[in-house]
């Protein structure tokens, strides 16, 4: 199944509301697909949106970068995976979110090709999940309000976006935790806001509130390795690793360290599907659990981290795959069902994935 064709298309979705974290603001998303047809006509979706205050990309150099390793890739085998996949990561160092559009395009291909869902052909079974939800950064009413609103539609576990300023942030807190069941789970995420000081006076106060997060995700610098196992080392509320984890090196030092808690893995921080799946082999050797994240993206990296979960579902246990049910509207869909809280894979072959724009 030679490979014939690589072409890339942008393109903006609209969101429900504003996404607001203690890094960026965004009212719209932007979006890059990547469709790579073969000979046959059987064509694989990818996709991946910039980050760039995490991973340093942009739409340009997303582009770039495809359209620098595509002449490598044209003309080459499906069946010769490993080779392709090799070809995909030693041409360019990082551009992850880039490497892992096309990595999402091409396992596509593949799972097509032996007509088996992408889960399958990577020894999944689970096909039902449970997602959280995020709540955007805010005045402590809008907060409270969007958190009932996610109750309302059924989720039983938040993530609260925080870390502008921790005074407000505890109260923040405080006052979520107060306005809902105590059944309901929240996931605190400062995206590195705080320092190490900061995080444990912070996390000391809440738990003196007897508020016991389910994590406290990077709540300092992605560098601040030795931040991380300095607020370990002093509170009770477990630490999951997000900006600090891209590679599996970054995993092992961390985990080595003891330094963390749990792994947020991402495709977009990983460079694919397949760091991803050697990232949770990794944290189970460490007896560490994994959550699989999304940034703000689109229906087909959403699905492809869905399969990954249920590839490693021994290792993954905790899904932050809320990104769709964060989109008013967007031109792609996929075999993947997305209903709030509930994802639920399909047998379709691949990922299933359909682009009206094309
Ligand atoms: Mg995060």
């Amino acid at each position: 199944m030679k490979i014939q064709s690589i072409r890339t298309d942008v393109l903006s979705a609209t969101l429900k509301n504003p996404f607001i974290t203690s890094l960026r603001r965004v009212d719209a998303l932007q979006d890059l697909i990547v469709i790579i047809e073969c000979e046959n006509g059987m064509t694989g979706y990818g996709e991946g949106a910039p980050t760039p205050m995490i991973t340093g990309e942009t739409i340009g150099s997303i582009l770039a970068t495809i359209e620098y390793i595509k002449p490598h890739l044209i003309g080459l085998e499906i069946e010769d995976f490993e080779t392709i996949l090799k070809i995909v990561h030693t041409l360019i160092v990082k551009n992850t979110t880039a490497k892992s559009a096309l990595e999402i395009a091409l396992y596509d291909l593949k799972a097509q090709s032996v007509k088996l869902p992408l889960y399958q052909m990577l020894g999944g079974t689970q096909t039902t999940f449970k997602t959280d939800i995020t709540i955007s950064m805010g005045e402590i009413d809008t907060m409270i309000a969007d958190s009932q609103n996610a109750v309302a539609l059924g989720y039983d576990t938040l993530k609260i976006k925080i870390g502008d300023n921790p005074k407000k942030d505890v109260e923040r807190i405080k006052a979520i935790h107060a306005s809902l069941n105590k059944d309901i789970k929240l996931r605190l995420d400062a995206n590195q806001g705080w320092t190490a000081q900061e995080s444990v006076e912070l996390l000391l106060a809440l738990e003196k509130h007897s508020i016991f997060a389910e994590f406290i995700e990077q709540p300092v610098p992605a560098d601040d390795i030795e931040g991380l196992k300095y607020i370990k080392q002093r509170v009770q509320t477990p630490l999951l690793a997000d900006e600090s984890i891209f590679s599996l090196k970054d995993a092992k030092r961390l985990l080595d360290m003891q330094a963390i808690d749990y792994v947020n893995i991402k495709l977009a921080k990983t460079a694919g599907i397949t760091q991803a799946l050697s990232l949770a082999d990794l944290a189970a050797e460490y007896d560490v659990k994994c959550m699989i994240g999304c940034m703000l993206e689109g229906p087909i990296s959403v699905a492809a981290g869905v399969h990954v979960a249920s590839a490693k579902a021994q290792s993954i246990t905790m899904l932050d795959l809320d990104a769709v049910a964060l989109l008013a509207s967007h031109p792609v869909t996929t075999e993947v069902l997305f209903d709030e809280s509930l994802i639920k894979l399909s047998d379709c072959p691949g990922l299933g994935a359909a682009y009206t724009n094309h």
